[in-house]
Formats: structure tokens, C-alpha cells, sequence
């Protein structure tokens, strides 16, 4: 007993002691020591890089998964496939190889770098000097032949990648081949893309096989995966410790059937299997199809949210800036995301200073907490717009949350570091900020469970956590097992601990 209140002394004289110190003689947080040291390198951007590269960046949130595929990787897997490289376009095509219409891709590298150099560019953004949206989308053609193909490859790539950018969890956007029979039903069908109820019957009996397919696909490419990255076995690669899930991505510029079928399938899938957690729209939103269809686009997203009321959109919306497309067509589109179809997140937003009652629309968004995915590298390649021009400042500012993601990091030439570094160079974003937008990137995310924080994030824990420091008493770890999201945020605040407290 005497020992514990001479304890009790001692702490309260330690508490004291720093009460009274002058404010500079206290030992600074780690958090602290941190955020000064990313202040003095702030002006130097291979010093950024080097602290950025390291820091934890919880998730990627709106990466879609054959253009996040490096140029180099898919030309090395058209070589090992006996794939062919077109003369003239310098894209990947299926063998037989025919000169001088195409040559064989294993030559590429060895026997003709200029061959090689001009494929690398005609499969990305590498070399664009100015911003090019039809260069742009024309990169995905150059390596459609790979990409539709095996999808454990692409996801391998995806979250090698992500381990060595720090980025723990992955929301992958791709689509599972089954999908494609449901398309063409759909096609061959000729309903009418304004009778939903048509719709839903043409598809409904196909729905179980095509799930069952997916389903089925993905457990054969996880398989392979695991078996690549060695995830069993002793030597697993840092890649094994990024979490994935899968997004289906509704094409916009297909018929409306065909968008419809993908959007039904998409929900069916996501109710189905706990892998997949959430349904996307995706292509050119300057397309003319997805132009006239972008009301009944999101008409139809109410109509099956109002039959899946628990699947999560999160919605591409706003990728467009005047001059792109015709100024009535930014006025609505973000509008439309998120008052009619409910998207709970919302990929670019760019055009959000363009919308209608923009200011309401930010003060909803903000209330309602609807997240935006930033995509600056992207925004800046495909749209030129870019440092003050780009609405990030104005969502910080209105209180909408925002994540940093890569959108498509193998095409641009980009990657999560530079993503945040983009941040801090050009929106003067500090490590405060990003420490946020870290966090935030997996409260938003869809994975299931309740958050680690009681309100605010990076605010007060959940009670069960509360009284957790490094590793989560019993309490907490009951807490922890029943959430998904709540052991991923466990995960990335123990790795900012670990990251603070490196000496710098
Ligand atoms: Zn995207």
C-alpha cells in the first residue's frame, strides 16, 4: 500500500513538474517531432519523398486495376505470353505474330529499344506534355489483350505496389468475366433502358450462375495469388499484408441495358460475397453516351439501392471542366451522385465549383460526411487541372472529407508518394493534414464495422479502445474482432506510432 501512493507521489509530482516547465522545455510528441521535421524538409521535395515514401497511408480507395499495371509489366507479360507488338499502334495484340504488321514482344526489349520505348508511351501518359483525355483512355486499348485476361496478375501488381508505398488496404475496381454473358443478355434483350422492372426480369434468372462464376474466379485468382507472393509460407512478401477488396465498375458509355445489367450484377455481387463492397461507374463521363445517360444512370442507381439498400456506391462523378464538355453538363452530375443515386463517396469532383448551389451541395456533402476521392496526378493528365485550380482546397475548407488516391498510378506514371507529395507541394498540405487524410482513407472505406473513433477521427477511441495504448486489452480486442474497419485503423494508428517515433 505504501509502495502504490508513494507511486501515486511520484506521478503527480511528474505532472507538476511538466506543468510548470516553460512550454519550449517540454518534450515534444512524437506526433510533434513529426509534423516539425516535415516542416523543415517541406521546401525540398527528395527530402518529402524520402519521409512520404515511409509514412503509412492506410488505403487506396479508387484504383482501378489494369491501369494501376506498370507499362513494363505488361510488355514483360506479353513476352513471356508470345504475345505480338502492333507496328504501327505499339500496342499488345494476341499471336500469331505477323511482320511487318506485328513482331514478337520477347523481342522488344532485347533487340530494339526504340520499339520498346515507343510501346512504353503508347501504353501510358509517359512523355504527354500536355494534358490528353483520348490519349489517355487510349492507353487502356494498348494492353487490353493482358488485361482481360488473368486477374491475379493485376491485383498481384496492384498490392505489390501498395506494400511499397505504405498503403495497407485496396479497393480494386474490376470486372469478373462472368459479368460479360449478363451484358450481352442484356444487349440482346432490346429492353427499353427506361423499363427497370423489364430489366431486372430479363436478368434475374441469370444473376445466380454469373455470381456463382465470379465468385468462383475470384477464389482461383486469390489462390494463384497467394501461391505468387508466397502468402503461405515462411518468406511471405510485404505485398501478403495489403488488404483487398473489389468494386464493380459499371461501364458508362454502353447501351443502357448494358449499363443496368453490370449495375444489377454489381449489387447482387456485393450482397453476395463479403470480397466485393461496392459498386462504381466508370469511362469517359464526357462520352457522349454517358452524357445523354447520366440522369437515367443515376436513376437506375436509385432503383436497385432501393432493392440493396446496404450496398455502398461510390460514384465517378464531376471528371470533367469547362471547355471538356458543354457548361450545362457540370452542373448536375455530382448533384445527381449523391441526391439521387445516394453514392456514399464520390471519385473526383472536380467539377464541383461548376455545380448548381455548389455551396449546398459542399454543406450536404460535408453533413452527410460523402467522402471524395482526389485523384491529383490524374485531374492534371487527363483533365489539365491542377495546384489552385483544383477544388481540393475547397472541399478541406467547406469540412468534406477527402482522400488521396491513384485512380490509374501504372498509366500516369504516378504512385500513393507522389500522390501525397502532389499535396503538400501543391495545396501546401502539412503532415497534419495528411495524417488526416491517412485516416480518413479507412474510415471511408467500405469495409464493414464500426469505426476506433467515438466522433471525430483521430479524436476520441471508442470506449471498448479507450484505455488501449500499444497493443488492445481485452475489451478491445472483442471490440476489434467484431469490426473489420476498426482492426484496420488499430492497424494503421499502430503504424504511425512506429513511424513517429523513428529518430529524425
Ligand atoms: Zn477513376
Amino acid at each position: 500500500m505504501k509502495e502504490r501512493t508513494g507511486c501515486r507521489e511520484t506521478a503527480l509530482l511528474a505532472v507538476l513538474w511538466l506543468a510548470c516547465m516553460p512550454v519550449a522545455a517540454r518534450p515534444a510528441s512524437d506526433e510533434a517531432r513529426t509534423a516539425a521535421y516535415f516542416d523543415r524538409i517541406a521546401a525540398s521535395p527528395p527530402q518529402l519523398r524520402i519521409f512520404l515514401q515511409a509514412m503509412p497511408k492506410g488505403a487506396d480507395l479508387h484504383n482501378h486495376a489494369s491501369g494501376s499495371v506498370y507499362a513494363e509489366d505488361f510488355l514483360r507479360w506479353a513476352a513471356e505470353q508470345d504475345y505480338c507488338i502492333a507496328s504501327d499502334s505499339h500496342r499488345i495484340v494476341r499471336p500469331p505474330c505477323v511482320a511487318p504488321a506485328s513482331v514478337p514482344a520477347r523481342d522488344l526489349a532485347s533487340k530494339d529499344y526504340g520499339a520498346y520505348s515507343r510501346a512504353i508511351d503508347a501504353l501510358s501518359m509517359r512523355n504527354a506534355s500536355l494534358p490528353d483525355f483520348e490519349r489517355f483512355f487510349a492507353s487502356f486499348d494498348g494492353f487490353r489483350a493482358l488485361s482481360s485476361g488473368d486477374g491475379s496478375r493485376l491485383v498481384a501488381a496492384a498490392r505489390e505496389l501498395a506494400a511499397d508505398d505504405r498503403v495497407s488496404y485496396l479497393e480494386l475496381m474490376t470486372m469478373p468475366r462472368s459479368a460479360q454473358g449478363l451484358l450481352d443478355a442484356a444487349k440482346a434483350g432490346g429492353q427499353d433502358g427506361n423499363d427497370f422492372g423489364a430489366l431486372a426480369a430479363v436478368l434475374a434468372p441469370l444473376l445466380p450462375a454469373a455470381i456463382a462464376e465470379a465468385r468462383a474466379e475470384l477464389d482461383r485468382y486469390e489462390a494463384t495469388l497467394a501461391a505468387a507472393q508466397g502468402c503461405t509460407g515462411a518468406a511471405a512478401q510485404p505485398a501478403c499484408t495489403v488488404e483487398v477488396r473489389y468494386q464493380i465498375p459499371v461501364p458508362r458509355h454502353r447501351p443502357p441495358a448494358q449499363a443496368f445489367a453490370a449495375m444489377a450484377f454489381g449489387f447482387a455481387l456485393v450482397e453476395a460475397d463479403p470480397r466485393w463492397v461496392g459498386v462504381n461507374i466508370v469511362g469517359p463521363e464526357h462520352h457522349p453516351l454517358a452524357q445523354r445517360d447520366y440522369a437515367l444512370h443515376m436513376r437506375m442507381f436509385a432503383y436497385l439501392k432501393q432493392r440493396h439498400p446496404t450496398v455502398p456506391l461510390s460514384l465517378h462523378a464531376g471528371e470533367q471542366t469547362l471547355g471538356l464538355v458543354a457548361p450545362r453538363e457540370l452542373r448536375f452530375h455530382v448533384r445527381d451522385a449523391v441526391m439521387v443515386a445516394g453514392a456514399k463517396r464520390i471519385g473526383h469532383g472536380v467539377d464541383i465549383a461548376y455545380e448548381s448551389d455548389a455551396q449546398a451541395l459542399l454543406q450536404r456533402m460535408a453533413r452527410e460526411r460523402i467522402a471524395v476521392e482526389i485523384n491529383l496526378s490524374s485531374n492534371a493528365a487527363i483533365l489539365g487541372v491542377k495546384g489552385a485550380d483544383h477544388p481540393l482546397r475547397l472541399y478541406r475548407e467547406a469540412g468534406v472529407p477527402v482522400v488521396l488516391a491513384s485512380d490509374d498510378q501504372g498509366v500516369l506514371r504516378s504512385d500513393m508518394s507522389n500522390e501525397y507529395l502532389r499535396a503538400a507541394q501543391e495545396h501546401g498540405l502539412r503532415y497534419a493534414d495528411l495524417k488526416r487524410i491517412a485516416r480518413d482513407s479507412i474510415e471511408y472505406a467500405f469495409l464493414p464495422g464500426a469505426s476506433l473513433w467515438q466522433g471525430t477521427v483521430g479524436g476520441a477511441r471508442v470506449a471498448a479502445c479507450a484505455a488501449a495504448l500499444s497493443s488492445p486489452d481485452a475489451a478491445c480486442e472483442r471490440y476489434l474482432q467484431g469490426s473489420e474497419k476498426a482492426r484496420m485503423q488499430w492497424r494503421l494508428e499502430q503504424q504511425f506510432e512506429r513511424f513517429e517515433r523513428e529518430p529524425r
